[in-house]
């Protein structure tokens, strides 16, 4: 399970699920780059993570700011990834965001901003990263879908976003079996984040008591599975979307 002097990258890390997966693949050995909207946040994060480690192994995080959602900005990361760590062996789509709205009610704006953040940008780093990959013994790319993708109310476009992305990842792993990188999908259910906690709380409410395991996930629930897709112990794993959900979709 150790992931000693890998290079990871993972979006949209500077708070909620893809700090805790930064934490956990740093805790495990990876050199870790800290991919955010803005540098305070990204260097924040950073500060964080090493603290959380008692000061040790600075050297081993890098923070750059990065839209995911544009061109240039991701091709900008992936330049300053090589030129920092010298490679890429694991990235982590997870930037991700919600504008809900019943189809009814939204609009094109809310619309286009979640596919463009959360589908195209998935495809952009995937686009910048996969030289990169292509060059490890072990390339993983491992991106974050979510139980929404089978629909859910007032979430046409966050839906829509998450199943593109099972799509684009099961695609790229047949593309990519045969040149060592192994691609998933990782799937949470409801987990407590910035993100849900924006939901009003009669919602949230409801959400978790239609959870079989009784509680909202953790971004730690999601982060262990991220670490495991990207240790050796997965090699023969890819194509697949695993489901973090306490048992939700399970009926
Ligand atoms: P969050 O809102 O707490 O954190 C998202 C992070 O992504 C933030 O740091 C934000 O600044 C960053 N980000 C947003 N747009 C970006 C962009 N264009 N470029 C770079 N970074 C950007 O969300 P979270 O709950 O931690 O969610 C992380 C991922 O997990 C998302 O893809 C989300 O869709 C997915 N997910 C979350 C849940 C949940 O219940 N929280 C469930 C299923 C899937």
């Amino acid at each position: 399970m150790r992931l000693d002097d890998r290079i990871a990258v993972v979006t949209g890390s500077a708070r909620g699920i893809g700090k805790a997966i930064a934490e956990k693949l740093f805790e495990r050995g990876a050199k870790v780059v800290i991919a955010d909207l803005t540098q305070g946040d990204v260097d924040r994060a950073c500060g964080e993570i090493v603290g959380g480690a008692g000061g040790e192994g600075r050297e081993r995080v890098a923070g750059f700011a990065c839209d995911v959602s544009k061109p240039d900005s991701v091709k900008a990361l992936f330049d300053s990834v090589k030129k920092h760590f010298g490679g890429l062996d694991i990235l982590v789509n997870n930037a991700g965001i919600t504008r809900d709205n019943l189809f009814m009610r939204m609009t094109f704006e809310q619309w286009q901003t979640v596919i463009d953040v959360n589908l195209t940008g998935t495809y952009l780093c995937c686009r910048s990263a996969v030289s990169l990959l292509r060059k490890s013994r072990c390339g993983r790319v491992i991106n974050l879908s979510s139980v929404a993708a089978g629909g859910n109310m007032g979430q046409a476009n966050y839906s829509a976003s998450k199943a593109g992305v099972i799509g684009l990842t099961k695609t790229l792993a047949i593309e990519l079996a045969r040149r060592g990188v192994n691609v998933n999908a990782v799937a949470p259910g409801f987990i407590d984040t910035e993100m849900t906690r924006a939901i009003p709380e009669e919602a949230r409410r409801d959400w978790i008591s239609r959870i079989p395991a009784g509680r909202a996930g953790t971004p730690d629930d999601v982060a262990e599975i991220v670490a495991f897709l990207a240790s050796d112990g997965a090699s023969y794993i890819t194509g697949e979307v695993m489901e973090v959900d306490g048992g939700i979709s399970a009926p």
